[in-house]
């Protein structure tokens, strides 16, 4: 049965309609897997009940021959997304059993599409981390190990559980959120492809916000060509959320162009850190070999003002957040502490003190004090026009290159415990995601290669603003060249 689970969302489509198996099969499959799989700690709960009613229907509409785009494909949600009647706490303390009133757009178009819900993924608390380490149901495991080491390893953050789900083979895909590299570095972690859409792409009417002007839904699933299918499916304009972008949604995976002739790629400079790893060097120059020998000519770009990114990244994403999580107050959600409460006031800091995490404490506290009226103009104004700069930098280089070639993160994945002991450190993963999270641009993750310690690494493809079909096309370039079969 485990077999059905590591098909292809494609390979799945086909054989549901040649009837070789039932989606109910496909749903129990990846029931199973997940049960069998309880110490990745990949789920925080599973929605059988919900899933198997999906695939009831889903299994009426294939017999009809009316089979939708994802019809009977088994998904992870990432637990920010609100979905009704099943618990929705972005990790969080804070939101413990908040059940939903409503549906995210995200999701209700997925299951409109005929996705299936197999349950609910771990994730750092409010998509705060780059290791889930920080939810409120522990860690997440990833699957791979190292060849020289038995200590488990995080599966990257903050949708560490959605992409150990995808690699574990639990199912066929999951949906995850990038705030600031929360899809691509997780992909990169797990040997998992992901893609963040242009900012606009995916509606967030029914995510729980972390940084509003940074967030956007996208899948992780093991193939290009899936995800393009998965973010058909969940994306769209929605009038809910006002900067949901008006424009239909192109049919990205039937057009999946793996011929780059007459594409130029740039190789932007900046991505090129002293520290970089050898072996991450080497996997960027075979990428950058593969391209060409797919027709690309291969361009070097400069984006000069990616030096401030992290730091931009981390006074804007802080500032929203602090704004976004002041609504937790245990009047309206969730948590409520009352134990020897003097007054309102007093009942706000116990049950905001108890009810978030330590991550999410110290980026309120960063949030509100570049807010502040004293430091309002030092930090969080000129962030906002170094992020301008960062965006123009990527206008520019677009004006000579269709897509940019970088590493996704600047380490495989490391062991649990790693990194923690000065937050910055943290932060580090993040750097070569982050800007194209500020330009708002669509950028995926594609996995490459193997460590010399055998786990996967990951190579990221950066597009234009609304071109996610030359990210796809690029990214298949690089996934055909690569034949990454490695598995967990
Ligand atoms: N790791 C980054 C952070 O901690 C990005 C998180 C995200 O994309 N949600 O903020």
């Amino acid at each position: 049965m485990t077999a059905l689970t590591s098909l292809s969302i494609k390979e799945a489509s086909e054989g549901l309609k040649k009837k070789q198996f039932s989606a109910k099969e496909l749903v129990n499959a990846s029931l199973t897997a997940v049960e069998n799989a309880k110490h990745l700690n990949a789920f925080i709960v599973t929605t059988p009940e919900i899933a198997l009613k999906q695939a009831a229907e889903a299994d009426a509409r294939i017999a009809k021959g009316e089979a939708r785009l994802l019809d009977g494909i088994p998904i992870g949600v990432k637990d920010l997304f609100c979905t009704k009647g099943v618990l929705s706490s972005s990790c969080s303390k804070i939101l413990k059993d908040f059940k939903p009133q409503y549906e995210s757009t995200v999701t209700t178009n997925l299951f409109n599409t005929g996705g299936i819900m197999i349950g609910k993924t771990n994730m750092d608390e409010f998509a705060m981390g780059s290791a889930n380490i920080t939810s409120s149901y522990g860690n997440v495991i990833n699957p791979w190990k190292s060849k020289n080491s038995t200590k488990d390893l995080v599966p990257g953050g903050s949708s560490g559980g959605s992409s150990a789900a995808v690699a574990a083979r639990l199912v066929q895909a999951a949906l995850g959120s990038d705030t600031g590299g929360s899809i691509r570095q997780p992909a990169a972690f797990t040997g998992t492809t992901g893609i963040k859409p242009s900012y606009g792409r995916c509606s967030r009417y029914g995510m729980i916000a972390f940084a509003s002007s940074l967030d956007q839904a996208g899948p992780l699933a093991r193939t290009v060509e899936d995800c393009a299918l998965v973010l058909e499916a969940i994306a769209g304009f929605d009038a809910k959320d006002s900067t949901s972008l008006n424009a239909p949604v192109p049919q990205w995976a039937k057009n999946i162009n793996p011929n780059l002739k007459g594409k130029k790629i740039g190789i932007p400079k900046e991505y090129m850190p002293d520290g970089l790893s050898a072996e991450l060097k080497a996997l960027w120059d075979k990428g950058t070999e593969w391209l060409k020998a797919a027709g690309a000519e291969i361009v070097p770009v400069s984006l000069p003002h990616t030096k401030y990114a992290l730091a931009t990244y981390y006074i804007v994403a802080p500032a929203e957040a602090s704004s976004n999580l002041a609504r937790f107050d245990g009047m309206r959600y969730g948590l409520r502490v009352t134990d020897g409460v003097k007054s309102l006031d007093d009942m706000y800091a116990k049950t905001r003190a108890e009810g978030f995490g330590a991550e999410v404490k110290r980026r309120i506290l960063m949030g509100t004090y570049v807010l502040s009226a004293g430091y309002y103009d030092a930090y969080y104004k000129k962030a906002q026009r170094v992020r301008a700069l960062i965006s123009r930098d990527f206008e520019q280089a677009f004006e000579k290159v269709d897509a940019l070639l970088t590493p996704t993160a600047p380490t495989p994945a490391f062991a649990i415990g790693e990194k923690m002991e000065d937050p910055l450190t943290m932060y580090l993963n993040d750097v070569f995601t982050v800007p194209a999270s500020l330009a708002g641009v669509p950028a995926m993750a594609v996995p490459a290669g193997l460590s010399s310690d055998g786990l996967p690494l990951g190579l990221q493809i950066i597009g234009k603003l609304y071109d996610e079909q030359t990210v796809f096309d690029v990214s298949r370039a690089i996934e055909l060249a690569a034949n990454f079969t490695a598995k967990p």
